[in-house]
């Protein structure tokens, strides 16, 4: 039997379709484990990409940079440049504003984009909500959701998930462990059916 069908596998055709996608980042990432905590820059680098500082960006009015950094600050959460640079690193760039938590998941979709060879047309502006997730206009919603998504299961592997799941840890601890926020754990529970069980776990933790 083909050690795939060994595997608890997450219980949606989408889940895993994200699940298989995001088990070759955390293998390109040299990650065996799914308890193992992924580093978004860490696997940047395998994967040819520059995160280069904010500053680092030319070419912005005074203007347009303060506002990016300050009122216009929750408007974006990092972009990627369509063009290679002559070394052939792609460009990425983080919000600076942002907690390191938010840069991390920022940083994971924009691998999953480049990963998943969706290609920008130009450099990639990424508009997200408190919760971290994407608030994509309609024509690239599939793909922002692809890439979101795999990248969120790159971060915080099903198999690992329904074992913490299982255990009753909070998904503060669960959060904690990953290296990720508590939302970005709550949705991954969610998408993958674990909330019930989340939920009777945690209460028979607390009795
Ligand atoms: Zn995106």
């Amino acid at each position: 039997m083909p050690i795939s069908q060994l595997r608890d596998e997450p219980p949606t055709i989408k889940g895993r379709h994200h699940e298989t996608r995001a088990r070759g980042l955390r293998h390109f990432a040299g990650l065996t484990r799914d308890d193992q905590p992924l580093d978004p820059f860490e696997l940047a680098r395998y994967a040819n990409l520059l995160v280069a500082p904010f500053e680092a960006v030319e070419g912005l009015t005074a203007e347009t940079r303060e506002h990016l950094l300050g009122p216009g600050s929750e408007m974006w959460s990092g972009g990627a440049a369509s063009i290679a640079l002559p070394n052939g690193q792609k460009l990425i760039i983080l919000n600076p504003k942002h907690s390191t938590l938010r840069q991390r998941a920022t940083l994971m979709e924009e691998i999953s984009h480049v990963f998943l060879g969706h290609k920008p047309s130009r450099l990639a502006i990424e508009q997200k909500g408190a919760d971290g997730q994407t608030r994509a206009r309609d024509y690239n919603a599939a793909i922002e959701e692809e890439a979101y998504s795999t990248g969120a299961a790159a971060l915080v592997p099903y198999v690992g998930l329904k074992g913490y799941v299982e255990q009753g840890k909070t998904s503060a601890e669960i959060a904690k462990h990953y290296g990720v926020s508590r939302p970005l754990v709550e949705y991954r529970i969610k998408v993958s059916r674990l909330w019930d069980s989340y939920k009777e776990n945690i209460f028979r933790n607390s009795k």
